[in-house]
């Protein structure tokens, strides 16, 4: 029996794990369950499932459920505010977290489960991109595992011989990172600063959150997940490869130094990464219905246009600089992607504001996490002046 810490059970990927585990009552318990404001989704999480304990890290929120919890007398514990989520993702008789915070409010629970020497399945890439090395060495530190759950990630994951995150394989070329191309690969360059919020979201393959859509209309999610990827599979720099597939059936690949190409195929449905890192080195049943290659037929890939799609180039950028630029660059595409999903910046500002804030924050080593978060708070307020000025910013 593994027994589960959910992170975010209220998101996209919350919920997914969730239908995965419900489908396995003999094998997984649920122990903790956290998420920000919505506790009436919650509520109804923790009747099913019964957890030990549950957080919201609003205080409002963890009031209202633990009234409507003892009106129904169940006694599952409620947790209030950020010390709460360190609590459940390194709570004892829990040996599994799902990492599924978005954004750089998950490092410091992400940092506290691989500190505890759980298996994290990691949803979460902002964390990593954010910590770097940092997370890789408190997941060697303590023996934790750390399982990717990012599609392309879990993909190359599967493709590569079994080893320790962050050492590399022997025998690779390279890695194809495959990417959607999101809502507007074929929307034309021009019409971009005008596109809205709903249209950004209306993704054409995946469900998903809000932040992590408007990042995959900018291609800045390949970005992330570029820097992700060098850092969990400890691949030299030049040797991953950006491809569109607008169908998003070949979720990765991997090319070996014989010529060999091994990719992971499937229907774009988040529940087979997860059951597959929940059940991992076993396989079990996660719902996703079979590929059926006959009906699909073709299977297309180009190459990303770095020029209408700014944010991949600056994302390859800050991984070649290194240091904090990673983290900069996170923190400055969240604030930019908050601007433009309050409707107070245009799309195209995205990358400019991004743009402009590594420009005038220069890159430092990490020794630890100070200099992380001293990236993300200057970057942040960095951004937050350009938010406020950028050319053709403000709608
Ligand atoms: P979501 O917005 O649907 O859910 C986010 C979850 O995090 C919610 O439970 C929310 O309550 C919680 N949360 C948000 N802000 C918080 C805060 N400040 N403090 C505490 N909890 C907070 O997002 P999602 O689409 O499920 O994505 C989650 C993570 O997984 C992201 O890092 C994303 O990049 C990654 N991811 C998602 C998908 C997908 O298909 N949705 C695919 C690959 C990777
Ligand atoms: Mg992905």
């Amino acid at each position: 029996m593994r027994t589960l810490t959910i992170l975010g059970s209220t998101g996209s990927i919350g919920c997914s794990t969730l239908d995965v585990v419900a489908r396995h009552p003999q094998r997984f318990r649920v122990e903790a369950l956290t998420a920000r404001g919505r506790w009436q989704v919650l509520l109804e999480q923790v009747r099913r499932h019964r957890p030990r304990l549950a957080v919201l890290t609003e205080p409002a929120a963890a009031s209202a459920l633990r009234a409507a919890l003892a009106a129904e007398g169940i006694t599952t514990e409620v947790l209030a505010g950020e010390e709460g989520l360190g609590i459940a993702a390194s709570l004892a008789g829990v040996d599994t977290v799902m990492a599924a915070i978005v954004g750089s409010a998950g490092l410091t629970p992400t940092l506290a489960a691989a500190r505890a020497g759980k298996r994290i399945l990691l949803a979460n890439k902002e964390a990593l991109v954010m910590s770097g090395r940092l997370l890789l060495e408190a997941v060697a530190a303590s023996g934790a595992e750390l399982l990717p759950i990012d599609s392309e990630h879990n993909a190359i994951f599967q493709c590569l011989p079994p080893g320790r995150p962050g050492v590399p394989a022997r025998g690779v070329r390279r890695v194809w990172l495959t990417a959607s191309g999101g809502p507007f690969l074929r929307v034309p360059a021009e019409r971009l600063a005008s596109v809205t919020p709903d249209e950004a979201c209306a993704h054409p393959r995946w469900r998903m959150g809000r932040k992590i859509s408007v990042d995959s209309a900018t291609l800045m999610n390949k970005g992330l997940e570029l820097i992700e990827a060098y850092l969990l599979f400890g691949l030299p720099h030049g040797a991953i490869e950006v491809v569109v597939h607008p169908e998003s059936i070949v979720h990765s690949l991997v090319e070996y130094t014989d010529g060999s190409t091994l990719a992971q195929l499937g229907n774009p449905d988040m529940r087979t990464p997860i059951a597959h890192a929940l059940a991992w080195p076993e396989r079990i049943e996660s719902g996703v219905e079979s590929l059926d290659l006959v009906r699909q037929g073709a299977l297309r890939f180009e190459a990303p246009d770095r020029t209408k799609f700014r944010c991949l180039a600056l994302a390859e950028q800050a991984a070649l600089a290194g240091g904090t630029a990673p983290a900069a660059l996170n923190a400055a595409n969240e604030v930019a992607v908050a601007a433009f999903l309050g409707g107070r910046l245009n799309f195209t500002a995205i990358a400019t504001v991004i743009e402009r804030v590594l420009e005038r924050l220069a890159p430092a080593d990490v020794a630890g996490l100070d200099e992380v978060l001293e990236a993300d708070r200057h970057a942040r307020a960095l951004a937050d002046g350009f938010v406020a000025t950028a050319p053709g910013g403000p709608r």
